[in-house]
């Protein structure tokens, strides 16, 4: 199973901002609007992810047991970019910094058994 489906670290650690044509569909935007909040000029971010315990609204499930996007075909570019660490062959210091604030262990070459061996 991939890691991701178990986890949501990420989705409940960090603020996910966006910038509001994300959330325009005449401009391309696909984010869900009511899933957003203003944050700044330019900026709206995911709900409940500006806050002192970040947690998106769009997140399902419990972190670190089952957790799922309910909007991941349309999820933001910040949340399309965070790479799962490992996934590709590298380290991502977001992955691994929310798994420990959340007292998961960071992801290692090992959680990828399927993965292919990256070309020296
Ligand atoms: S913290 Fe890492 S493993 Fe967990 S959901 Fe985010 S990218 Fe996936
Ligand atoms: S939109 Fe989805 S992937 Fe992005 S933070 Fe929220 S639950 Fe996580």
């Amino acid at each position: 199973m991939h890691p991701c489906l178990t986890c949501g670290a990420c989705c409940a650690h960090y603020r996910v901002s966006l910038h509001w044509s994300e959330a325009e569909p005449s401009l391309g935007g696909t984010t869900p609007v009511r899933f957003t909040e203003p944050c700044g000029p330019h900026l709206l971010a995911m709900r409940g992810t500006w806050q002192a315990k970040p947690h998106c609204v769009a997140l399902i499930g419990a972190v670190g047991k089952a957790g799922g996007c309910s909007i991941y075909a349309q999820r933001p570019s910040p949340c399309r970019e965070l790479k799962a660490a490992w996934e590709d062959g590298s380290p991502s210091a977001q992955c691994e910094r929310a798994r420990l604030a959340h007292g998961l262990p960071a992801l290692g070459p090992q959680d990828w058994p399927l993965a292919k061996p990256v070309a020296a």
